[in-house]
């Protein structure tokens, strides 16, 4: 379990709006917690204008404090590697021209990516909206959220809305139970998603109060964000625990991450740890060309590789889906299995690499 800081009492640690108010935003406030090491102190100067960085004192009490190889660390300390990076992209998936209005993303016809919050408790640093989180420009304000709900409201092939941002649940329960309530009231709105990574980097955030709210709003799904088993603590378990009690079926959306989940280990004790959460692995991305990210990128082969050893030896639904986010959607990455016909067999690789004949006439 992950320990509050001596000095800290149990009811302000597990308060998580003293977690957001006492996040580390500065070199001297980081060396509480870990010793920094050249390059992160470094990066840390140097980034301050371009992509600041915010630990909360629960995500931060992860870390290794000597280890700047630490998985926790590498997702949340910058590093000088973010400046050297010559293909990434601030929009990669060109979100900004698939917006209808600012911060609905519309790339499938029944549903949509809806920014609603710029903020989050934390930024991690390969974030796909880094352009976004924490940059007043693309606040939304109150007027742009009716803006954006009066366009759903007006596009009734909209069936499936999903909050994300930043992070809607950094959100006050008021806000987000009004906006609940407006995205319930449009008939053809079927399904409500959160997507959110506070189960892993604030989960105080998840109140027996929150889980009320949106109790009254089913059907509500939850996407989360784990990418490392060391980010599967008890606290963390505890806020899946009552998300899944207050009727939220729960996924996890994780990200390939050189050096962090890119072998096959790793990924196994995440994937499992989650469905022993009783979280669903639902996709892990491919990391996209993003500013800043090059060396958080894996090959995709590698990637597919990766997801072809988990297959067979461990539980079918503990395996996400491979993908690569585009422009015009989400690819499965997949390793082939179908290795083609011979007159009227169609033959197929079993996961241990055996060729089966399935006699399958056309
Ligand atoms: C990922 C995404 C969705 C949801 O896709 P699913 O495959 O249904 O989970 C919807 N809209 C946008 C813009 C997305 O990026
Ligand atoms: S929690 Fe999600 S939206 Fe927020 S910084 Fe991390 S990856 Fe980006």
């Amino acid at each position: 379990m992950a320990a509050a800081r001596p000095g800290i009492a149990a009811a302000e640690w597990r308060s998580w709006t003293w977690q957001m108010q006492h996040r580390i935003r500065s070199a001297a406030d980081l060396g509480h917690w870990i010793e920094p090491g050249e390059d992160e102190r470094a990066a840390i100067e140097a980034l301050a204008t371009r992509f600041r960085f915010v630990i909360t004192p629960y995500y931060a009490s992860l870390m290794d404090p000597r280890d700047p190889a630490c998985p926790i660390r590498r997702q949340v300390v910058p590093r000088l590697a973010e400046l050297g990076d010559p293909l990434g992209l601030a929009d990669p998936l060109d979100e900004v021209a698939h917006s209808p209005v600012k911060n609905v993303v519309r790339v499938y016809r029944d549903r949509i990516a809806f920014c609603v919050n710029n903020e989050c408790a934390l930024y991690c640093r390969y974030c796909l909206r880094k352009r976004m989180v924490g940059e007043p420009e693309w606040a939304m304000k109150q007027r742009e959220l009716e803006t954006a709900l009066a366009w759903i409201r007006a596009n009734p092939e909209i069936r499936d809305v999903l909050l994300t941002g930043g992070d809607p649940l950094v959100f006050s329960d008021d806000k987000l139970a009004w906006l609940l309530g407006e995205l319930r009231a449009i008939p053809h709105v079927e399904l409500i998603r959160l997507g959110t990574r506070l189960p892993v980097t604030l989960p105080f955030r998840v109140t027996d109060a929150l889980c009320a709210l949106l109790e009254r709003q089913h059907p509500i799904w939850v996407n989360t964000h784990f990418n490392h088993p060391r980010e599967l603590t008890a606290e963390a378990a505890e806020a899946v625990d009552k998300l899944t009690r207050a009727g939220c079926p729960v996924g996890n959306q994780s990200v390939l991450l050189a050096g962090i989940n890119d072998d096959v280990e790793t990924m196994r004790r995440l994937c499992e740890g989650l469905v022993r959460m009783r979280v669903r692995p639902y996709y892990c991305y491919q990391a996209q060309l993003l500013e800043g990210t090059a060396h958080f990128r894996v090959p995709i082969e590698r990637g597919v590789e990766l997801f072809h050893a988990l297959r067979g030896r461990t539980s079918g639904f503990a395996i996400p889906l491979y993908v690569l986010d585009t422009p015009y959607g989400k690819v499965p990455l997949t390793y082939d299995y179908l290795r083609g016909r011979e007159g009227d067999d169609v033959l197929v690789e079993s996961f241990d690499g055996r060729i089966w004949r399935e006699p399958n006439p056309l």
